[in-house]
């Protein structure tokens, strides 16, 4: 039988949630061995909020990664009010701090430190503008009055548009999109570009809910309806420059994902690259994963397309894959929707 391959240039994760410690050994291989480079979160237990913090975290990841692996690890500041105009000047010509990340006040794990009046920023987005340094936003509002399902358009609509209203020039993230409204919004605006995550592009609020709750597929932002799926399907099989890959993936052990009160993350890592091949044959779109999990992410972010290519193969079999991974304090669930997995890559 003919054997069925699929070459693609590198890809890269633009957003991921490596932790740190001991959580940060057991996760970081399958970052290193599916990408050539990510964009290594800031919310760590102290958030990183400057230079020095973040040049720390950058040598406790590359401790871990074994000599011969071709990974870049690329590094976030969270926007704080501590942050000065001196220090952006500095992230707008450092070798591997790439973005800096604002989070609303408690969106997220760790995000008490991230902020609730914007306008206290524009200070540092009027430097970064001009520097060219780029924005990362997790873009929901953390309202309570706002109710979960309504919080990243209404973060568009209330908080972005007038960001981008005042800085018309400044590079902007919008992370993890989970909506059509947001796929609508991204495909308006000339100066902003959003990742996409694989689990909102492979299942919706309803596999989460409607038949028992499935913790492991919890998330923030939180998964959205079948519609806002296709939407995003859409955007990522559109070969559109301004969609990529971040895989937003977020480990927390299953005593934490499966308790009274769980907690928001998916860690998928391991299969994020043949469960995508998956989803876009399944879309006859295998001609645009490339764009999606490899270029388009560098061109936005100003770096040099990485040359090497991966060999994946389809199996004509279901392959057995993996289905967790074990850290002192319990397994990690790894993402995966489907039933049967085809693809893996070539060793
Ligand atoms: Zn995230």
């Amino acid at each position: 039988m003919e054997k069925i391959f699929l070459d693609i240039l590198r890809p890269d994760d633009w957003h991921v949630h490596l932790r740190e410690g001991e959580m940060l050994s057991s996760v970081l291989p399958f970052t290193y061995e599916n990408f050539g480079s990510a964009l290594i979160m800031p919310n760590l237990d102290t958030p990183i909020t400057n230079i020095s913090l973040a040049e720390t975290y950058y040598n406790e990841i590359c401790k871990r990664i074994p000599r011969g692996a071709e990974f870049t690890p690329n590094m976030t500041l969270y926007l704080t009010n501590h942050l000065s105009k001196d220090e952006i000047k500095k992230v707008s010509n450092h070798e591997y701090i790439k973005a800096i990340k604002m989070y609303p006040k408690g969106a997220t794990t760790n995000s008490d430190a991230g902020i609730s009046d914007f306008k206290d920023f524009y200070h540092l987005f009027e430097v970064m503008e001009e520097k060219g340094v780029i924005l990362s936003i997790h873009g929901e509002v953390t309202d309570e009055k706002i109710d979960v399902f309504e919080r990243e358009s209404v973060f568009i609509e209330k908080v972005l548009k007038k960001i981008i209203k005042q800085f018309p020039n400044l590079k902007i993230v919008l992370e993890h999109i989970t909506s059509a409204d947001a796929v609508k919004f991204i495909n308006e605006e000339s100066m902003v570009a959003a990742t996409i995550t694989i689990h909102h592009l492979m299942v919706n609020r309803n596999i989460m809910l409607s038949k028992g709750i499935r913790p492991d597929f919890y998330c923030a932002p939180i998964l959205k309806t079948e519609y806002d799926r296709l939407a995003l399907v859409q955007a990522a099989t559109s070969g559109n420059c301004k969609f990529f890959l971040g895989t937003d993936s977020a480990p927390h052990v299953e005593g934490k994902k499966i308790a009274s009160c769980g907690c928001a993350g998916i860690f998928s890592s391991p299969l994020a690259i043949p469960l995508l091949i998956q989803l876009f044959e399944e879309h006859s779109s295998l001609e645009k994963i490339e764009p999606f999990v490899s270029r388009n992410g560098r061109a936005f972010y100003g770096l040099r397309q990485h040359k090497d290519r991966v060999r994946y193969v389809k199996r004509p079999k279901s392959i057995e894959v993996i289905k967790d991974i074990k850290s002192s304090h319990g397994k990690i669930t790894v993402f995966n929707p489907y039933n049967e997995v085809y693809w893996e890559k070539e060793d």
